[in-house]
């Protein structure tokens, strides 16, 4: 990556001398985009283990769940009741991940997702799994979590998605 982007500055700086900006400028969005896309991925993305540790820290620190979101759950979602305060389920049941402002499904990231969970087994297409879960990355709690559940720490706002960090 590192040899496609120090000939992509050259046919930029190239481009500039000779004053075709427009096109100078055509590469150098390429050449940003090439960098964002090879950020990083969060650790928890990569690594079974650590996203496993995290999930458990949010269903023990913070109420992670419900377990099986298909079901009525009935318990789990009156103990949320009891800690928002508030007397109607609808309340409590429209604070999800997938609307937590913690909830990271920004394309870069459904990428690194994607990219963890083929490394776990490739006997299965990473996309259907994320389709399948819903999945996004929690920024606060580190771990990748599934829209349909929620945590004692949701925040209102979300998800972030690429139209948003712009
Ligand atoms: S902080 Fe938000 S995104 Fe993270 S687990 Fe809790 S509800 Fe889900």
């Amino acid at each position: 990556m590192k040899k496609i982007l120090a000939h992509l500055n050259i046919i930029a700086e190239n481009l500039e001398n000779n004053s075709e900006i427009l096109h100078a400028n055509k590469i150098n969005l390429v050449i940003a985009k090439l960098v964002e896309s090879n950020k990083q991925c969060p650790d928890a993305t990569q690594k079974i283990e650590l996203n496993l540790k995290n999930r458990q820290k949010a269903i023990d620190e913070f109420g992670y769940g419900p377990a099986d979101p298909s079901q009525k759950n009935e318990k789990f979602w009156k103990k949320k009741m009891d800690m928002w305060k508030v007397d109607e389920l609808s309340d409590v049941k429209n604070m999800l991940c997938g609307n937590c402002a913690a909830f990271d499904i920004t394309s870069g990231m459904l990428n690194c997702i994607e990219k963890g969970i083929g490394d776990d087994d490739k006997s299965f297409s990473p996309l259907d799994t994320i389709d399948a879960g819903q999945l996004g990355y929690c920024r606060f709690l580190k771990f990748k979590c599934a829209s349909e559940r929620t945590c004692d720490a949701w925040v209102t706002g979300g998800p972030i998605t690429d139209k948003k960090k712009k």
